[in-house]
């Protein structure tokens, strides 16, 4: 099939078969990776290669800390104002989307929440320019959406927040392109997009922001449990590391994150000058500059022609392509494992579409 899911999402093939061939019996072990130990010297050799491959692809400096963690992102919205946030200090979001008023509406349970800059008068088309920032004097951190899944938006460039920690929600474009993890307090991204199957999320935290929190947190929840038991505090998810290990070889054997964006832009562009010479045929969504090169959100011309759109592309092998249904439309996902030759599937489909339906 054409994946072009929004997540999970597509796994290079090369790793689905690898991980079959390894599944039944691990490395001449007599048994699974999934039925060893998670103390025993096999799992976490894959384990500790795991947290170096996320150091060594994202570039993370010294003085911080990988955690492997599970709960995914929507866990990590709450974690982070649990573990972040200090009486009498605000905590400073960017509402850009879906993902952004999800993270939002989990701080405000903690403590007070500042609306730093907003796009929701403009249906969250566009991310905030850099000069329409306004942080609070009190900021805990400030935190950013990277890519907006839904609505197919995306940071060209971070924002500069000085003293105050940028905290990242990087679940949809994790590893896309290449980042300069040394501008961020905290990143995090569930793995099911990027780096592998669900079940386990990566967060890189500056180790002066791991420490204990002011308020009361359950241990389970604390970034210092994790940071202090190189995240095997409790039973990991075996299965969805192994899995984000394989992922993250197939990314350095791309040639890392540089080697991946190159091939994103490639099929980014494709799509989007599809749409941008459709006459109109095709509309989309997000501003141009605020495009994003993981989710191509579109339109037609009605949402009758949309639902032929997706009925037709289904017939022809296409998977995920009809929008969310909070924006509706179309979308395609195309993530780090989605090969250019989907992509140029999709986009002749999308000329004979527009030349039949025209
Ligand atoms: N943040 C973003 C940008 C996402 O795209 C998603 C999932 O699609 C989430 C958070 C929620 O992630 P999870 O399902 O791992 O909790």
């Amino acid at each position: 099939a054409y994946n072009f899911n929004a997540g999970p999402a597509a796994l290079p093939l090369e790793v689905l078969q690898q991980a079959q061939e390894q599944f039944v019996e691990f490395e001449n072990s007599g048994m699974s990776l999934m039925e060893m130990s998670h103390r025993g010297a096999i799992y976490e050799r894959v384990h500790n290669e795991t947290e170096q491959l996320v150091r060594e692809l994202m570039g993370v400096p010294d003085g911080y800390k990988v955690l492997l963690v599970q709960g995914g992102a929507s866990t990590q919205f709450a974690m982070v104002p649990m573990n972040l946030l200090k009486p009498d200090q605000a905590a400073a979001y960017v509402a850009t989307g879906s993902w952004a008023t999800k993270a939002i509406k989990e701080a405000k349970l903690f403590g007070e929440v500042a609306i730093a800059a907003s796009s929701e008068a403009d249906a969250y088309k566009r991310i905030p320019s850099l000069d329409e920032l306004n942080v609070p004097g009190n900021a805990a951190y400030v935190h950013l959406t990277s890519n907006e899944t839904i609505e197919g938006t995306q940071w060209a460039e971070y924002p500069d927040t000085g003293d105050v920690p940028l905290v990242a929600d990087m679940s949809s474009d994790i590893l896309c392109r290449p980042v300069d993890v040394s501008r961020f307090g905290l990143i995090y991204a569930g793995a099911q997009k990027n780096l592998g199957p669900s079940g386990v999320t990566i967060v890189v935290v500056r180790e002066d922001l791991v420490g204990a929190p002011s308020m009361t947190v359950p241990t389970m929840f604390r970034y210092d449990t994790h940071a202090k038991s190189g995240s095997l505090y409790n039973t990991p998810p075996s299965f969805a590391i192994y899995m984000a290990n394989r992922v993250l070889n197939w990314v350095k054997a791309q040639g890392g994150a540089a080697g991946v964006e190159r091939l994103n832009r490639e099929k980014a562009n494709l799509i989007y000058s599809t749409i941008d010479a459709s006459g109109g045929f095709y509309k989309g969504f997000a501003n141009a500059d605020s495009r994003s090169i993981m989710n191509v959100t579109f339109r037609l011309g009605s949402e009758e022609l949309e639902k032929k759109f997706v009925k037709d592309s289904e017939a022809a092998g296409f998977v995920g392509l009809k929008g969310h249904r909070d924006v509706g439309g179309l979308r395609a996902s195309i993530y780090n494992a989605v090969p250019l030759s989907s992509v140029k599937a999709l986009v002749d489909f999308m000329g004979e579409f527009a030349r039949t339906n025209g």
